[in-house]
């Protein structure tokens, strides 16, 4: 691309988002104000539908329950570039005060899905006003259920992802300055496993432990020898945490239950540590049982994986940031959260940018009542992902 082209298409889409922008601050005030939990998300794919039928992009309803899938078609022919972002707002009561604040007592958009959702709306307009001078389709993906996790499963499921050759997503990020991005290597976040592990003893008088078999000592024995899965077995390098977050056994003070439940999470980044945290709690159980005459039921669960960030498509958002507004995106740490766009950036190369959204004396966390983004960080994330995919397409 020549440098007069590259200015070319810098200032046009400047422009153009300058334009937009107080249409998208108007939608985003108004599904803040009426923001709908996971799988609840009609009214909000109901604006949705409604401006992509404005703009005249061809879409989809009700893929994945309450999910839109909008299809901008470049003028000839190319590789399909999906951009997802999630729609589902959170059970928290707001407490901004703000005018536009949520006028649904008990829920709130406090993770900032109300800003991906008006993000990818701009990204659409823009690329569909683009679509003369794309080579290859662009994808528009409105999920619903990213918090409850379960939208992207279910729009995979219903065809979302068919045909698409590397996605693209965005999440805010109130950490980071307005104006200005994150990015990660790698994996940006973890993989969320879960447990249940029931000990099975045999019940017996607490003065006679020798003619019962304690579940007790075993479970207190096998919760202190999960944290050498960590400690001892996962590289010191990778990340692990196995957390037990419930334990229950026993009635009275002088009685040998014939049972105790477990219940924990496994948060992981890489696959090897990931295996090694499954492997080693099956084994762990299988120690405890042979040891100490109890039998470890274990129910373990994999959750989703971690987003992998696939290195050329971070490389290729990057530059275009870069060419777009500057030398605005600096390295971010990891999450141990979960995210399912990790089901869809698993299936094809994608990459997951982060959003800077702080708003200076504001709070600065998503999932809390008082959380107030700059709303700035619309028109930023429709630059940077908008150019990142004519860049892609050109
Ligand atoms: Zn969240
Ligand atoms: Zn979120």
């Amino acid at each position: 691309m020549s440098t007069s082209h590259d200015n070319d298409i810098r200032s046009w889409l400047d422009e153009a988002v300058a334009q937009m922008e107080p249409r998208l601050i108007e939608i985003r005030r108004d599904l803040h104000a009426h923001p709908e939990l996971a799988f609840e998300e009609v009214r909000t794919s109901g604006v949705v539908a409604a401006e992509l039928a404005r703009l005249g992009i061809e879409h989809r309803t009700g893929v994945g329950r309450t999910g839109v899938v909008g299809t901008i078609r470049g003028a000839r022919p190319g590789p399909t570039v999906a951009i997802r972002a999630d729609m589902d707002a959170l059970p928290i009561t707001e407490r901004t005060g703000l005018p536009f604040a949520s006028k649904e007592e008990g829920k709130m958009h406090a993770c900032g899905h109300d800003l991906h959702t008006v993000t990818l709306l701009g990204i659409g307009a823009v690329l569909h006003r683009m679509r003369d001078r794309l080579s290859g389709d662009v994808r528009l993906i409105f999920q619903p259920a990213e918090e409850a996790i379960g939208g992207a499963r279910e729009m995979i499921a219903e065809g979302a992802m068919d045909g698409v050759d590397m996605a693209l997503s965005l999440h805010n990020r109130p950490e980071i300055p307005v104006g200005r991005f994150g990015i990660v290597h790698g994996a940006a976040n973890s993989a969320s496993d879960s447990f249940d592990i029931t000990v099975h003893g045999k019940s017996g008088h607490g003065a006679r432990p020798y003619a019962a078999v304690d579940p007790i000592v075993a479970a207190a024995q096998l919760v202190g020898q999960l944290q050498t899965i960590v400690s001892r077995e996962v590289r010191a390098l990778d990340s692990c945490v196995v957390t037990v977050g419930s334990i229950h056994a026993g009635e009275a003070r002088n009685v040998i239950p014939d049972r105790c439940e477990l219940k924990g999470t496994v948060r992981t980044r890489q696959p090897e540590a990931r295996d090694a945290a499954e492997e080693g709690i099956r084994r762990i159980c299988e120690g405890i049982s042979a040891g100490l005459r109890v039998r470890c039921d274990l129910v373990y669960r994999r959750g989703t994986p971690p987003v992998m960030n696939e290195e050329g498509m971070l490389q290729r958002t990057v530059d275009a940031i870069h060419a777009q507004i500057g030398d605005v995106a600096d390295e971010y740490e990891p999450s141990l959260g979960g995210e399912d766009f990790a089901l869809m950036a698993a299936m094809v190369p994608a990459f997951r940018l982060l959003v800077g959204s702080s708003q200076p004396g504001r709070s600065d966390k998503v999932h809390s009542s008082d959380y107030e983004p700059d709303e700035r960080c619309i028109g930023y994330g429709v630059r940077a992902l908008a150019r990142t995919v004519a860049d892609i397409l050109a």
